[in-house]
């Protein structure tokens, strides 16, 4: 069965293993919080880049369909060009005006869904052929693109800022070619008028979103078209906006993130420049727009890591709760343990003290002698008896009474506790006025030195006792010292019985004195 002391040291054991596991818990739990946000946000981060990645594709590929289509338009109506003038180089300027002429540009423009009109103009801006049903009077010399081919002598195709036909009113975009006489002088200029609701049309099938654009323009940055579509803007100079920016930077194809100037719009651009034509086009999707189904996204699964957080939060609340109870019980307990212990040992000394003189009872002084007289045995180590008696006590009761008595019992019981040192030795009280000393691990010599020791010191109490010859209360004692391991059949009683023989030796001897004898030879 576990002693107290055992119990004991097995709690110190399992009290050095203990980790302050409040900590470590509020600790491990704030590090999963803190990782679950942390991966919450990195997977948010990582989709938003997806997305931004994506719709990157998109409108690159929007930018490329868009550049095909106006790189198609500006095709035909440049093949148009070419032949009005080399027509008009090969058989002059004077013969374009026949009905041949005529019938063969008003079935290009008719089979043309982006050919508006067609017109050859003399070297004085005259009409000198049209793809109308009738030349319209007047000279077209004030046209911004026919004073440009008046004095620059190139002939490749130019694109115009857009205009309003005379002939319609629509807005259109000139191009045209210069023609060249024989010698090399001014001819005369042919155009071929692009529709700009053609663009228009074409832009409109694309879905850029609300505050999206789709731009065309003049690589000298004229706005040709812009979706949404606000007339005033036709012609203006975009050349300082984000598109042009970029395009001086990165070249004939780019995407980027750039803020408008004219609406403070964050938006992705994607832009290409027309092969073969001084033309570029963008399209653009505003950031917001873009990040729009992302941002639901985020809010959504937002709420889910939140609730889970507080979830956590409160089921750690809790548990802390439950380990504080757990604690103040736990020292609750510990305090009942150390009182009961404490009760137990101040109950362990009541039942072994003598209620007299404080020393150690009979009961106690037997169980001590049995053991010691076991432990003897196994060791092989003599042990030694000393049992005490005062002299005349009976006559010292007599003369001078009970209590007087009780009171000369006490300090000779204190004198006696004086003379054993080690801790293992005991003082009791035998019986009436007799007490018993048991010395562990102590021969004879040994144990009659301490004998002698508590002889002189009963002696130097000098207590009066009239009736004695020494004048004082003296004790007598008897020594005895046995090895139970030597001799088998040597019982604590026996020991018992021999160390009173020797008492009573030494009374018979005159008292005041010890007696002693030892019983194992062998030891
Ligand atoms: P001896 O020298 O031979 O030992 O003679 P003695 O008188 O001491 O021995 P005896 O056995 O005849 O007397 C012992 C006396 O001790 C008897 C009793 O009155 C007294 N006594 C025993 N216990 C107590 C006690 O607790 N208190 C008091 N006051 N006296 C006690
Ligand atoms: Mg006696
Ligand atoms: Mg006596």
């Amino acid at each position: 069965m576990p002693t107290s002391a055992d119990s004991n040291r097995r709690l110190q054991r399992l009290d050095q293993q203990r980790k302050p596991i409040m900590l470590r818990s509020v600790l491990l739990m704030t590090a999963f919080c803190l990782m679950l946000v942390g991966l919450h946000a990195w997977s948010l981060w990582a989709s938003r880049q997806g997305e931004l990645d994506q719709t990157a594709v998109s409108t690159a590929n929007m930018a490329r369909a868009l550049a095909s289509h106006a790189e198609r338009s500006l095709s035909s109506a440049d093949a148009v060009l070419a032949e009005l003038v080399e027509r008009s180089q090969e058989d002059g300027m004077d013969r374009l005006d026949s009905a041949r002429m005529h019938a063969r540009m008003a079935r290009i423009t008719g089979g043309s869904a982006e050919i508006q009109e067609l017109f050859v103009y003399g070297a004085d801006g005259t009409r000198l052929a049209t793809s109308l049903p009738a030349l319209l009077p007047g000279s077209n010399i004030d046209r911004e693109y026919f004073r440009y081919h008046m004095a620059h002598a190139d002939t490749g195709t130019r694109i115009g800022k857009p205009i309003h036909s005379r002939s319609s009113g629509i807005l259109t975009i000139p191009v045209t070619r210069r023609i060249n006489r024989p010698d090399g002088s001014f001819g005369g200029v042919a155009m071929a008028s692009l529709r700009l609701d053609f663009f228009g049309k074409f832009y409109d099938s694309f879905d850029v979103g609300q505050t999206g654009t789709i731009i065309l323009a003049i690589d000298d940055g004229t706005l040709l078209y812009r979706r949404p579509f606000k007339p005033e803007m036709v012609g203006t100079s975009i050349a300082g906006g984000p598109v042009f920016q970029l395009y001086k930077k990165t070249g004939p194809v780019g995407t980027a993130m750039m803020v408008a100037k004219i609406d403070g719009i964050e938006r992705l651009y994607s832009y290409r420049h027309v092969d073969g034509f001084p033309l570029l086009v963008a399209t653009a999707q505003a950031k917001d727009e873009i990040l729009k189904d992302w941002w639901f996204a985020v809010i959504k699964m937002s709420c889910v890591v939140l609730f889970a957080v507080c979830m956590l939060a409160w089921g750690v609340r809790r548990m802390v709760r439950q380990l504080r109870v757990r604690e103040a019980l736990e020292s609750e307990l510990r305090a009942a343990r150390a009182t009961l212990e404490l009760r137990n040992v101040s109950l362990r000394q009541l039942a072994d003290s003598d209620a007299l003189t404080g020393l150690a009872n009979r009961r106690h002084f037997e169980e001590t002698l049995a053991f010691e007289h076991e432990r003897a045995r196994r060791s092989g180590l003599p042990f030694s008896l000393v049992l005490l008696d005062v002299d005349f006590f009976k006559k010292f009761n007599d003369r001078y009474g009970h209590v007087a008595g009780d009171d000369c019992l006490r300090r000779v019981a204190d004198a006696i506790a004086t003379g054993p040192r080690r801790p293992t030795d005991l003082a009791a009280r035998y019986g009436g006025e007799e007490f018993a000393v048991i010395l562990p691990d102590t021969d004879s010599e040994g144990a009659c030195a301490v004998a002698e020791k508590i002889r002189l010191s009963v002696q130097a109490l000098g207590i009066p006792h009239a009736d004695s010859s020494c004048g004082a209360v003296t004790i007598s004692l008897g020594v005895h010292t046995c090895c139970p391991a030597a001799e088998m059949d040597v019982s604590p009683l026996a020991c018992i019985e021999a160390a009173d023989a020797l008492l009573y030796q030494a009374k018979m001897d005159g008292r005041n004195r010890l007696a002693s004898c030892v019983e194992c030879a062998a030891a």
